[in-house]
């Protein structure tokens, strides 16, 4: 079958030719119809040093999809050929603490779908049914091939009681302004959102928040006094992976607040402590999705009315991927799909 895959370790990702996964008992045979590119797989496009410690060569990788129940391994149950499905990109090792407790998403063993094992650019995926998401009818196809993101966005939004309450994101990618739209959608008061690249934050624009702020050019004290708000912002939520975004997130909370970091940093990044003591702030890591609360409340944020078509900027077919990838890198961009059919 047809794949895209690190063949080498240098920057790049080519168009190769791999056998199909076989189908273990517990297994679905997924047929890919689309796929769309994440921050990840910029990362391993570009060879970073995450990359070259992480990825093993040659694999094919990419974990955000949908796609059709094409077979499945004798003892799965729930499915039946022909299901539109997503899945859940972290497999958990079902024999932990945590697992057993049913906070899967917390797994200390959890392996990556196209980051520790073969992903999801190619024309076949085999993942563990438990992983499955079956789609319902009214999710289209393009939106359920980017659950995965918009499931981090789920996450962390509602990490924290957002109703009535003024929240500061930091970093308009695809994920912050998703989970803007998901702080706005649930009942926030003031949703505004912070990044240094104007195309991204005319995008947040677009789902209705407060205020898109680009922080190389305004102030956000400025912005604060606009809307009246005096005291700080009670929910942060970071999304950018950027230490100066995270320090300014930092300063402008109120006491009390509540921070949810998602981005990932680069490098080591320096805080302020005394913000997070005397301010008495909660902070909480979140790594990827619940499982599967996040993916019931992903779908019931649709089905109650978010719109995220306007965060779907760019389409190609999988034979342009090389464009997919350069519109991706270019930051000119949402979510970019690759389509396989
Ligand atoms: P992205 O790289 O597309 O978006 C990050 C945005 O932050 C960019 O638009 C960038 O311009 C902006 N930014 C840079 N400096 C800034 C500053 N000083 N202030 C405000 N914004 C600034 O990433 P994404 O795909 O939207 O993902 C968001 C983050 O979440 C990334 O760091 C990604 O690595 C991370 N992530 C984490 C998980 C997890 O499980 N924890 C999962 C997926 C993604
Ligand atoms: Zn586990």
């Amino acid at each position: 079958m047809k794949a895209l895959a690190k063949l080498e370790a240098r920057e790049g990702i080519w168009m190769t030719d791999v056998e199909k996964p076989e189908v273990g008992p517990n297994d679905l045979l997924i047929r890919i119809r689309k796929s769309s590119i994440c921050g990840t797989d910029v990362h391993i496009y570009k060879w970073d040093d995450w990359a070259q410690k992480t990825i093993p060569v040659p694999m094919h990788v990419g974990h955000e999809y949908m796609g059709v129940v094409e077979a499945m391994g004798s003892e799965v149950r729930g499915f039946e050929v022909g299901d539109r499905v997503s899945g859940e990109g972290h497999i958990t090792c079902g024999h932990c603490r945590n697992c057993r407790a049913g906070r899967r998403h917390l797994c200390r063993n959890t392996l990556g779908v196209g980051v520790n094992r073969p992903g999801s650019f190619a024309e076949y995926l085999v993942i563990p049914a438990f992983n499955a998401f079956k789609l319902p009818d009214n999710i289209p196809d393009e939106i359920a091939s980017i659950l995965d993101p918009f499931g981090n966005a789920v996450h962390t939004a509602l990490s924290f009681d957002l109703v009535g309450e003024d929240v500061l994101v930091t970093g308009a990618g695809p994920i912050g302004i998703m989970a803007a739209a998901v702080a706005k959608h649930v009942g926030a008061r003031n949703v505004v959102i912070t990044d240094v690249n104007d195309y991204r934050l005319n995008l947040a624009r677009k789902f209705g928040v407060t205020r898109a702020v680009n922080v190389a050019k305004e102030n956000l004290q400025d912005v604060m006094h606009d809307l009246d708000m005096h005291e700080g912002f009670d929910v942060g939520l970071e999304m950018s992976g950027s230490g100066p975004a995270f320090n300014q997130m930092l300063t402008h909370m109120n006491h009390g607040g509540k921070v949810a970091l998602l981005g990932i940093p680069a490098s080591g990044v320096t805080i302020d402590w005394n913000n997070v003591i005397f301010k008495g702030l909660v902070i909480k890591g979140i790594y990827g999705r619940e499982m599967f609360e996040t993916w019931y409340k992903m779908v019931a944020i649709l089905q109650s009315g978010l719109d995220l078509t306007p965060i779907l900027t760019h389409r190609f077919s999988i034979d342009d991927y090389e464009k997919g990838f350069q519109t991706m890198i270019s930051g000119q961009s949402g979510k970019v799909i690759l389509d396989w059919d």
